[in-house]
């Protein structure tokens, strides 16, 4: 009763008083919201807030919008995979509340080709822990999940198409060294198209890393493998900064931006669908790469700001 007298008095104010309620936030909590404005469609409207458990947000006033345009919310949140809900707006006082779903663990399975393995070991740790941190520190709604690591060192020395990995034969990395199926599997090889800090992955289910791959590259190929471009190959360089994962070359990548993390999760082609398989009952959208469109936000959209240059959006 307490929370439809609140109703009322927005009411009264003036202001929109459909309401959306989170119900398990873990801290930061964000909402891109659709539905069909006073004058027109409302597109990915920006909300956030920082507060645990129920979330309650007052989102405007909305009806039902017509196709192309979506009535629907995407939610954001910290220790949380971003997570759609449908909203059948009325003219009426609408209120829906729905749960943010748990961080998808993606399972990786690590060929160690080249050796010293102590080296190689110590450098993917420093990759997996990378990936990790920033994922959740950017509320990716991703987490490093089962890892095997297999050391094929100690057999006959691998062809040098496998050691130094040029060109897009796949399928014999493949035959020469192993893959495990419904995993990413990263080789860790010499060198990526003749240099041993590249990385390279087939947007699939395999990743090649040259020997000397630094902390934040492993993300950034786990992040082709979810489907994601590099921001400047689609005129985005100057909106995502250069600190953003998927940078094409950067010292130091960390951000994410909310378009991306959308994409990670939600394109058909992203490895959490294609080969984890683990968002069942969420809808996929086949996204364009950069534009935004009625189901999908643009490419730079950010609930949270990515360093103080670039502010949500
Ligand atoms: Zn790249």
């Amino acid at each position: 009763m307490l929370g439809r007298a609140i109703v009322s008095g927005a009411l009264l104010l003036g202001s929109g008083c459909d309401r959306v309620a989170v119900n398990n936030s873990a801290g930061e909590v964000g909402l891109f919201v659709d539905g069909q404005g006073a004058q027109s469609p409302i597109n990915d409207l920006r909300l956030s807030q920082d507060e645990v458990g129920i979330v309650s947000f007052r989102v405007g006033n909305y009806t039902a919008a017509s196709t192309p345009n979506r009535n629907e919310v995407i939610g954001f949140g910290e220790a949380r995979a971003p997570t759609r809900d449908r909203t059948t707006w009325t003219p009426g006082d609408d209120s829906f509340n729905f749960g943010l779903e748990a961080p998808v663990a993606i399972d990786l399975t690590i060929w160690v080709v080249q050796g010293p393995v102590n080296v190689a070991q110590f450098r993917i740790n420093d990759g997996l822990v990378n990936a990790d941190a920033t994922w959740a520190e950017e509320r990716a709604g991703l987490e490093i999940g089962d890892v095997d690591i297999i050391d094929m060192t100690g057999g006959a020395a691998p062809p040098n198409a496998v050691l130094n990995f040029a060109g897009n034969d796949w399928a014999f990395l493949e035959s020469e060294v192993g893959l495990a199926d419904g995993r990413l599997n990263v080789y860790w090889i010499q060198t990526v198209d003749g240099n041993p800090a590249r990385g390279r992955s087939n947007f699939d289910d395999k990743i090649v890393m040259g020997f000397e791959g630094v902390g934040h590259l492993l993300a950034h190929e786990i992040g082709h493998a979810l489907s994601l471009l590099h921001p400047e190959d689609g005129g985005l360089g100057s909106q995502m900064p250069s600190t953003n994962v998927m940078a094409g070359s950067s010292t130091s990548r960390s951000y994410l931006t909310e378009g991306q993390t959308f994409r990670a999760h939600f394109d058909p082609e992203s490895a959490v669908n294609a080969v984890l398989e683990a968002r069942p009952g969420q809808p996929v959208e086949d996204c364009h790469p950069y534009d935004g469109s009625p189901p999908c936000p643009d490419l730079q959209r950010r609930i949270w700001a990515d360093g103080a240059a670039s502010p949500p959006n």
